[in-house]
């Protein structure tokens, strides 16, 4: 099959300048990357062909010999498939990768995850950073508490002191890529780099690997440790521990545990911020003639709450310093009360008259307050039939 054109390929005219090349290849190439397309066969050879084009068309002096010659100018070096020196053969798509990693660095930098940059250099790694989601209850998140968790992680190698080598002894310099974790390939007339084979980047090797974690430096284990959750958390507070995370590779410093929290529903109280609300039931009678209710609170007491006389169903009602504790610095929310007014059911022969009687007493006072527990009704009806 003929080859496409690359002004083609990329989608722009002959005319295109070098910032529309770069900007058409961006797109084309982060929509056509292997990493995102693992279910579409064909991908691969529409990534390669992208970057094909664009290892030509940035560069002034191949694109002017491109423009002269087209195709013909490189026969021979990445023309049908025949690969010189380095690759030997068909590259994986991890060979493949990497041989395109420092235009993929140079333009994407976090797209790719970082995973691709200098850190692998050298021979101390930092370790990851970890995540650990912690779901607590509402009565926790008010009064803090120490809590053990358990942390599968990579720690330092015991056998090794986290060197990776056998008895102790130092890495030496890696013979294939003198230190730099990278090997250069002549390809046609193109060089590129790709990731040192024999120390995967590193640039160090170990003569002697250490039997029990062979060669890494550290070794998965369940960590115990006891972290103090302060008052006041909410869902998405994040709680770092410095130095907690996975341990570095061969000696180098170890990541970050982040404390994801989240704070469970409660069955009583919704949180808004450092208010809590609570809605309390409250007999009919009681919101009529006035009294107190009795309602919990977040730190497991009770409190008493005036109901003043003639209260209606949601009704709120606050109670100063009964809310949630700040996170940072000093202060108490407040806690809302809304009381909704209890019907009472399944009458005996008895309550009902008297409340047939009372019925009837409302329906012939005159005082407008107390026959307006019937005019409520009656209004609705009224409102509804104009
Ligand atoms: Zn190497
Ligand atoms: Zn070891």
């Amino acid at each position: 099959m003929a080859k496409r054109d690359y002004y083609e390929v990329l989608g722009v005219s002959k005319g295109a300048s070098a910032e529309e090349i770069k900007k058409a290849y961006r797109a084309k190439a982060k929509e056509l990357h292997p990493d995102r397309n693992a279910d579409k066969p064909d991908a691969e050879a529409k990534f390669k062909e992208v970057n094909e084009a664009y290892d030509v068309l940035k560069d002034a002096d191949k694109k002017a010999a491109y423009d002269r010659f087209g195709h013909a100018a490189f026969d021979g070096g990445m023309a049908g498939g025949a690969r010189a020196g380095g690759f030997g053969g068909a590259p994986g798509q991890g060979d493949f990768a990497s041989a395109f990693s420092d235009v993929f660095e140079d333009l994407f930098g976090d797209f790719m995850g970082g995973q691709r940059g200098g850190a692998r250099r050298g021979r101390a790694t930092r370790g990851s950073d970890l995540r650990y989601n912690l779901s607590i209850g509402l009565e926790d998140a008010y009064s803090g508490l120490q809590k053990q968790i358990t942390v599968p992680t990579a720690v330092a190698c015991g056998a090794c002191s986290g060197t990776g080598s056998e008895g102790g002894s130092e890495p030496v310099t890696c013979p294939t890529c003198s230190g730099m974790g990278k090997v250069r390939a002549q390809q046609g007339f193109f060089t590129v780099e790709r990731t040192c084979p024999t120390c995967s980047g590193v640039g160090q090797i170990v003569k002697n690997p250490c039997k029990t974690c062979a060669g890494a430096g550290r070794v998965q284990k369940d960590r115990a440790l006891s972290v103090n959750i302060p008052a006041g958390v909410e869902t998405g507070t994040r709680i770092r521990l410095s130095g907690e995370g996975e341990a570095g590779l061969r000696g180098g410093p170890a990541g970050d545990l982040y404390i994801f929290i989240e704070v469970a529903d409660h069955p009583l109280f919704q949180r808004d911020g450092m208010d809590l609300y609570c809605r309390v039931p409250v007999p009919m009678t009681r919101a009529a003639l006035g009294g107190e209710v009795e309602v919990p609170t977040i730190d497991g007491g009770r409190s008493r709450v005036k109901v003043p006389e003639g209260s209606q169903s949601g009704r709120q009602m606050r109670l100063r310093g009964k809310g949630m504790p700040a996170l940072r610095g000093s202060g108490i929310g407040d806690m809302y009360i809304e009381l909704a007014v209890e019907t009472p059911v399944k009458l005996n022969a008895e309550q009902k008259e008297l409340l047939r009687r009372f019925e009837e007493s409302c329906a012939k006072s005159n005082n407008p307050d107390a026959s307006g527990f019937f005019d409520k009704v009656r209004k609705f009806w009224d409102d509804l039939a104009k």
